[in-house]
């Protein structure tokens, strides 16, 4: 198996501004580069990276970024960012040079889309920064600034014609921006499973289901706080299995956030190193059961113990090769009770998916 693998020093250079309050002293910020720093150097120490294929990314142009944001909004973020930083929505902050940053993050998933879909590698994983998830097209929230994986995409279907795509959204936050943008579109099926009410507080139920041309192709899994490996294995089983194979994408791009993991700061989920593996694991086997290409593009994740280990146990994944490492010293995390799925997690899941059965995901 090859895998691609797209990074740039520069990712790292953003600055999300992410700076406490006047009740919280600095130096406690979630969005720092550290936690996506530290997965490329654990991909190195392991030998992990030499394995991967590097794709260079390339800036997005005006022109790819205007087919999913308006150039009111383009204008206003690199006049921002031109004149040393500023904000484009909630939480949604940056310094000088993001915009340019931002940009090469979103060429950055394109090359990964692009790698997969032409064959030039069997799968890819984008490490980019900033994330892209919660970008609507015309305001940005939660770290995004742009719509990273839509402007993939849309560049994407431009160029290659390709039609029929899946996401697979396992951020611990819901993936609103990309929902909000292919609301009405049914070429595009868009899976989240997220923690309920975390962030977009309001969004992400199981009735947001997409306007009537693609009911049916947003699905929501909304899942409790402290979901772990059963619970999950659950949804995969019960929602995102069935509506893929039912929806026979021509391509299946993951929003890899890492921070539905056991020590996430931000969210309250249970998923380890070996649970983001297995999740892996059932979306290549997906992708080849369905006959479509899998591509990875980083979301969120803020441990900076937790995310390295994540990264290299999906990357080692994507090679089918043996994870060169466990999970330092919470191995025994994966041993845990509570990684079983539970009475309560069943429950919400089988709503999940008696709400998409209702609104056609299934066919
Ligand atoms: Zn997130």
């Amino acid at each position: 198996m090859t895998c691609g693998f797209v990074c740039d020093e520069r990712y790292f250079w953003h600055d999300a501004r992410d700076t406490g309050g006047p009740y919280v002293e600095a130096g406690a910020e979630m969005e720092t580069p550290v936690s996506r720093r530290r997965m490329l150097n654990l991909l190195s120490v392991t030998g992990l990276r030499r394995q991967l294929t590097t794709i260079e990314p390339v800036p997005l142009g005006r022109e790819d970024l205007l087919r999913v944001h308006p150039a009111g909004y383009l204008d206003s973020f690199k006049a921002q960012s031109d004149a040393g930083g500023g904000t484009m929505g909630d939480y949604a902050d940056f310094g000088p040079g993001s915009y340019e940053i931002a940009a090469l993050a979103a060429g950055g998933v394109h090359a990964a889309l692009d790698a997969v879909v032409t064959g030039a590698v069997d799968t890819a994983y984008a490490l980019v920064r900033p994330p892209g998830h919660h970008a609507e097209r015309d305001r940005g929230r939660g770290y995004c600034l742009l719509a990273n994986i839509p402007l993939a995409l849309e560049k994407l279907r431009a160029e290659r014609g390709t039609d029929r795509v899946a996401v697979i959204d396992w951020d611990v936050h819901h993936g609103n921006g990309t929902q909000a943008i292919y609301w009405d579109d049914p070429a595009t099926l868009a899976i989240s499973l997220h923690q309920r009410q975390l962030f977009p507080y309001e969004s992400g139920t199981v009735e947001e289901a997409g306007g009537a041309p693609a009911l049916g192709r947003t699905v929501n899994v909304p899942l409790p706080a402290g979901s772990g490996a059963g619970a999950y294995s659950y949804a995969f089983e019960r929602i995102v299995e069935p509506a893929v194979r039912a929806f026979r994408p021509e391509l299946i791009v993951v929003a890899s956030g890492f921070d539905a993991s056991c020590l996430d700061p931000m969210g309250r989920m249970l998923l380890t190193p070996a649970g983001y593996a297995a999740l892996t694991r059932r979306v290549v086997e997906l992708g080849r059961e369905v006959s479509a290409p899998v591509a990875f593009a980083h979301e969120g994740g803020y441990s900076p113990v937790a995310v390295p280990f994540c990264g290299v146990h999906v990357l080692a994944e994507l090679l089918a090769a043996d994870a060169p490492v466990g999970f330092g010293d919470f191995g025994y995390m994966d041993a845990l009770e509570d990684q079983q799925l539970n009475v309560h997690q069943r429950g919400m899941v089988d709503q999940a998916q008696a709400a998409a059965a209702r609104h056609g995901a299934f066919g």
